[in-house]
């Protein structure tokens, strides 16, 4: 047993987002005691930890304990090329930028050494599980898999499928036959690959696979109808669906207005809802379900969020991205008046910060920002909900981790903001106006610094050897 002694602070229970507000739980001498195989025995206040615990118990002292982050969208191709300008939105970043820099790692030693770095840095930010998108070529893949389960966190990725697409993507696309054999090959090798020994339900594994579409435009209704049958065969083994949804609205030629019209559907929506034939028509499989997250949803219908809710499919929301890019503001009343799922995503190379914190810090201002009565203050419980516990909803492992509960698995990070100039003193003035005041300046002002140690099951995370790169 190791006892970690330090201020907790989580989302306890399964609440909505808004009865996060009232679940919060902060406990400034507080006692997380791990046992042995990696599960919380014990999260609350010091003086009531039961005896029995701190038997031959190892106490480990720490500044602040919290649950690790989840990260539900974010790009492993682009770690190296965050900020690049590309002098335009999306559709003209993807083709000068991001197709030429995620053909790089078609070199097998060029790649790992992007899957040790990529796996650096999300331990850095305390980032304990990931919804990885991810490269093009197998190797690749297997590079970002056997580094991650190295260091010792969770994932889940999938190759990022491109049938078609601009000259400057020519290397990252196949054929519609390849898609397919590729992205059934990724899940037969590594969906549940370490679940082996403690537990064999590939769900409970570290390492798990999701069926990954650039976006509409990468592929053909051929391609997603063909990807539907593939996912309709392997959505009970737990594989995720994973892509991009209505991120750019520019009117003309913007990604939305050339969805529709690819596609002659009636929303984008329709495209991974199995009714991607020219007036929303039938094509096949819906790609929807609880285990399918679609990043961005800024320019959603009514009718689109609505479809989203009722199939239990979530939203990763990424307003750091979005403001690089000009993709405009996810409606925050609306989206979540709907009951879809929200949780929060990097989105890096578009998105700047690797650190869920800084990402909530943006989606406090921008939500803040919003027009008139649009206008919300998010809760601080509610941001601390969105970076933690609404992610390992929306991976559907919330039984699992997303919170210190006990009986959960131990994944948590240690933070010290006495790394952080300034910070401790910031936090020491913020603690005489209560818990709330407290948890509001630490997400919104920590930085990478303050992450001490970051664990799994219990375990500290390691990362890759620097001497590698
Ligand atoms: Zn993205």
């Amino acid at each position: 047993m190791t006892i970690y002694r330090g201020h907790l602070l989580h989302i306890s229970g399964s609440p909505s987002l808004e009865e996060s507000t009232s679940a919060l739980v902060s406990e400034p001498d507080g006692a997380l005691a791990v046992d042995a195989t990696g599960r919380i025995a014990y999260s609350g206040a010091w003086s009531g930890l039961p005896a029995a615990l701190t038997d031959d118990a190892v106490v480990a002292t720490a500044g602040y304990l919290l649950p690790g982050f989840v990260d539900t969208h974010v790009h492993y191709p682009q770690t190296l090329t965050t900020d690049e300008f590309g002098g335009g939105e999306l559709l003209e970043w993807l083709e000068r930028c991001v197709f030429p820099a995620e053909t790089r790692l078609s070199d097998p030693a060029f790649a790992d050494l992007v899957a040790a770095e990529f796996v650096r840095r999300r331990i850095s930010a305390g980032t304990t599980a990931a919804l990885v998108f991810g490269s093009a070529f197998p190797e690749a893949q297997d590079a970002l898999y056997a580094r991650t389960l190295e260091a010792g966190l969770r994932i889940v990725s999938g190759r990022g499928i491109q049938t078609v697409g601009p000259a400057s993507a020519s290397a990252l696309l196949t054929t519609e036959d390849a898609s397919i054999a590729l992205t059934r090959d990724e899940i037969d090798r590594w969906h549940g690959q370490d679940a082996g020994g403690r537990a064999p339900d590939p769900r409970t594994a570290l390492a798990q696979v999701a069926v990954v579409p650039r976006f509409s435009l990468s592929v053909t209704p051929e391609t997603l109808r063909r990807l539907g049958d593939l996912y309709a065969g392997t959505r009970a083994d737990g594989v995720y669906f994973h892509s991009h949804l209505n991120e750019n609205d520019r009117p003309g030629d913007g990604e939305i207005a050339a969805v529709r019209e690819s596609y002659g559907v009636d929303t984008y929506l329709d495209t991974y809802d199995g009714r991607c034939l020219p007036g929303s028509r039938t094509s096949g499989e819906s790609l929807l379900g609880r285990r399918s997250i679609l990043a961005h949803a800024v320019h959603c219908t009514d009718g689109e969020l609505h479809r989203l809710a009722a199939t239990g499919s979530s939203i990763a929301h990424c307003p750091t991205s979005q403001l690089f890019l000009g993709s405009g503001t996810m409606p925050w009343r609306r989206t979540v008046a709907s009951g879809t799922t929200i949780a929060m995503g990097t989105d890096i190379g578009a998105g700047d910060e690797w650190l869920i914190p800084r990402v909530l810090n943006d989606c406090f201002k921008v939500h803040m920002s919003e027009l008139g009565d649009r206008s919300v203050a998010i809760d601080p419980a509610q941001l601390l909900f969105l970076g933690t516990l609404a992610g390992a909803r929306a991976l559907d492992q919330e039984q699992r981790f997303g919170n210190l509960d006990a009986g959960k698995d131990a994944d948590f990070v240690i933070l010290d903001p006495g790394a952080q100039p300034g910070f401790e003193l910031s936090l020491q003035t913020a603690s005489e106006g209560g818990a709330r005041s407290v948890l509001f300046t630490l997400l919104m002002g920590m930085r990478e610094a303050s992450v001490a140690g970051v664990f799994v099951r219990g375990r500290r995370a390691n990362p890759p050897d620097s001497a590698s790169a």
